[in-house]
């Protein structure tokens, strides 16, 4: 199973993709995941993405489609894998479509998260509010203004990811507002159809 997973930051991306890393014994490749990753350990990538991602912006194209060609080759992608917050622009669907149709392979869904933006605001707000109760920290991304600015880039470059796709023929709208499990159940009805 090679699937692409879209929808606004907070929309329940990544929430979804441990379950369907569980089910179908796939690996959830997140650009942010690994670029925090890279932010951490202080490498070259992490050095020249940090104060981007800080601000909410978008990575260049260059950075994550280098990250994700190294990391579609790793073994354990084999099997397939989940992109989450990949791509976020059309010349990152674009890569993409190269880099897969170069190793004879293509997606086979395409997921997208159907959201209400104003309550996605709220939404967000609890996840930081439930981090601090926990004691972990909460996401520097994950403070409200930050936040919003995430969602006016999502709005500005990652928009147009879904048309890109409707376009193919290869999109597939879930209504992301609804309880978790009917999400899972909804997105689990559409790779029945596509597998
Ligand atoms: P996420 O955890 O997916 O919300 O990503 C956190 C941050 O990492 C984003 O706000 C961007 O700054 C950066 N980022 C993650 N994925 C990408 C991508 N595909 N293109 C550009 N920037 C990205």
């Amino acid at each position: 199973m090679r699937m692409v997973l879209l929808g606004p930051p907070g929309a329940g991306k990544g929430t979804q993709a441990q379950r369907l890393v569980d089910r179908y014994g796939i690996v959830q490749l997140s650009t942010g995941d690994m670029l925090r990753a890279a932010v951490a350990a202080g490498t070259p990538v992490g050095l020249r993405a940090k104060a981007v991602m800080e601000s909410g912006g978008l990575v260049s194209d260059e950075i994550v489609i280098g990250i994700i060609a190294e990391r579609l080759d790793a073994p354990d992608a084999k099997n397939g894998f989940i992109l989450d917050g990949f791509p976020r622009t059309v010349a990152q669907a674009e890569a993409l479509d190269k880099l897969l149709a170069e190793k004879g392979m293509r997606l086979d869904a395409v997921v997208e998260l159907v959201v209400d933006q104003e309550k996605l605001v709220n939404r967000i707000l609890n996840r930081a509010a439930e981090a601090q109760a926990k004691g972990e920290p909460v996401r520097k991304d994950d403070d409200p203004e930050v936040f919003k600015s995430r969602l006016e880039a999502y709005n500005r470059d990652t928009a147009v990811v879904s048309p890109y796709y409707q376009a193919r023929g290869q999109l597939q709208q879930i209504d992301g507002m609804m309880p978790i499990d009917e999400v899972t159940a909804a997105i689990n009805g559409v790779l029945a159809k596509a597998a």
